[in-house]
């Protein structure tokens, strides 16, 4: 999608750090970590939301569960855990409306939401 952030990283036109790719997954740093491990797991397709999927294009789903595992090998936090968070919409926080996974890690969570 032409003004969408996250197409113009996986298109080059915007750099970015990155930690994994494959056919249809690019995950690469935040600008912004929360953690000191902080990566954004996103399909290629745009997808604009956890909303957005359905029978159609859920099979990315598996693929970016699959990507996260890898992601946390990568960094080296697979063993000692992580965290995996997806906003949702305004009342959920999402900022970039393209469907992305953030992967934190190399801290332990104190505070529980959950
Ligand atoms: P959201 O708030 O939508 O769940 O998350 C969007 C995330 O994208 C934020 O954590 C923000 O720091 C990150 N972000 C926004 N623009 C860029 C960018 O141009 N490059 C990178 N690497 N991350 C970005
Ligand atoms: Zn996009």
């Amino acid at each position: 999608m032409a003004d969408c952030v996250f197409c113009k990283i996986i298109e080059g036109s915007i750099p970015s750090s990155k930690v994994y790719e494959d056919d249809s997954i690019l995950a690469f740093k935040d600008i912004n970590p929360a953690a000191p491990v902080h990566v954004l797991v996103v399909p290629k397709t745009h997808t604009e939301s956890l909303e957005a999927l359905n029978e159609e294009n859920m099979d990315i789903v598996k693929k970016i569960h699959s990507a996260i595992q890898e992601v946390a090998r990568i960094m080296k936090i697979n063993e000692a855990g992580y965290r995996v968070i997806v906003n949702c919409g305004k009342n959920g926080g999402q900022t970039v409306p393209h469907l992305h996974y953030h992967v934190l890690g190399g801290a332990k969570f104190d505070e529980k939401i959950i």
